[in-house]
């Protein structure tokens, strides 16, 4: 063995030691539920909210599968202005740009909006992207208590002052909590301090009615929409500034054309079928009544249960019983909370929903 061949191995046994291994499993999917070692099981555990991932009118051309370069190198291809001005649309913006994916609009936007001399100030909860988007900015970064306005304030006060611009980055819909950020208390501080006013909307999109006043919309064309790919959405100054800043835009080859054109047809189809993500709550808000959990903001459900070991052996319990619910682990969650996570689709059907509802209460009625 070459001392990279130990070195790696003795990382994977440290994981390994405190059940936080990852491992990657074949699997087919089939609708809504997913084939595995065999087994057929319904899938609890995608972001595909609305169903649309295998929509037949996602289906594109394959001629338009590679973009070939960066959009500033090789021209901007026809697919990309439809689907940002239907963002913009949507966000209620003046303009949108694309990227290669959420986590690269986040790696991208963040470091050129803020940098070194400036302020961050993120919720305790905000996803790795944002937190990578920080440690790349070179800002003061700080945390503030998930969805907690008087801490947030509280930074405010001490730092703002010491700091030429500050910036406030959270999640719309937590990904792995499903409850909501206060978006319009936060638009309201955000102003009260001079501070702009950053929303990462991975899980919401297509929930909500109303766009708050929010200065960045940022958000992923993976989950409610079905296809790949991020986004953010704002002014026109603030999308010419990142199309010509952000190093994650400029140094990667674009979203290929196919994709962008299946985002754009799902994005149609999300505004003209409101009732895909009324279908998703639905579910979610069914599933936390009978168990006596939390009412949730979109379609995900959290069943924390503690420690790593037993949050592995309650997702193995529901996989024998042909159900496919995550077991959710630190570092993606706080230690001592890993859970099951429970995610809706439009997809899913009653029975398969009650199905899950009789899995999980005698182990909820245990706890
Ligand atoms: C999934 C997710 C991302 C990353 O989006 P991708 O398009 O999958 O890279 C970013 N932010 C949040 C909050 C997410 O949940």
């Amino acid at each position: 063995m070459t001392s990279l061949d130990q070195f790696a191995t003795r990382r994977v046994e440290a994981f390994e030691e405190k059940q936080q291994r990852r491992v990657l499993r074949p699997m087919q999917p089939r609708g809504v539920e997913v084939l595995v070692d065999g087994a057929r099981l319904v899938n609890f555990a995608s972001n595909d909210y609305l169903g649309l991932a295998s929509d037949a009118r996602l289906r594109t051309p394959v001629d338009m599968a590679g973009a070939g370069a960066a959009r500033l190198v090789t021209g901007n291809h026809e697919a990309y202005a439809p689907l940002e001005a239907a963002l913009a649309a949507y966000r209620n913006k003046q303009a949108a740009l694309v990227f290669g994916s959420g986590y690269l609009a986040n790696v991208g936007v963040i470091p050129a909006l803020v940098e070194k001399g400036d302020l961050l100030l993120m919720d305790k909860l905000a996803h790795a992207s944002m937190i990578d988007g920080a440690q790349l900015s070179g800002a003061a970064s700080k945390r503030f208590r998930h969805n907690d306005l008087a801490h947030l304030e509280a930074l405010l006060k001490e730092h703002r002052a010491q700091h030429r611009h500050a910036l406030i980055a959270t999640e719309h819909i937590f990904s792995m909590d499903g409850d909501r950020a206060p978006v319009e208390d936060l638009a309201a501080l955000a102003k009260r301090y001079d501070a702009w006013l950053m929303v990462d909307d991975a899980h919401g999109m297509g929930f909500f009615e109303e766009h708050p006043p929010v200065d960045v919309w940022l958000g992923t064309l993976s989950k409610a929409l079905g296809s790949y790919g991020g986004y953010v959405a704002g002014s026109r100054a603030l999308i010419d500034y990142l199309a010509t800043s952000a190093r994650s835009f400029i140094f990667t080859t674009a979203l290929p054309p196919a994709v962008c054109a299946a985002a754009t047809a799902a994005l149609g189809i999300m505004q003209a079928e409101p009732e895909r993500a009324a279908r998703a709550r639905g579910y979610a808000q069914q599933v936390a009544e009978a168990l006596g959990l939390e009412q949730p903001a979109a379609a995900i459900v959290p069943v924390v249960i503690g420690g790593e070991a037993e949050a592995l052996a309650e997702s193995a319990r529901l996989r024998a019983l042909g159900l496919l619910v995550t077991a959710i682990r630190p570092p993606t969650v706080p230690a001592g909370t890993a859970r099951l996570r429970l995610a809706f689709s439009a997809n899913h059907t009653p029975a398969q929903v009650q199905q899950l509802i009789d899995a999980l209460k005698p182990a909820r009625m245990r706890a």
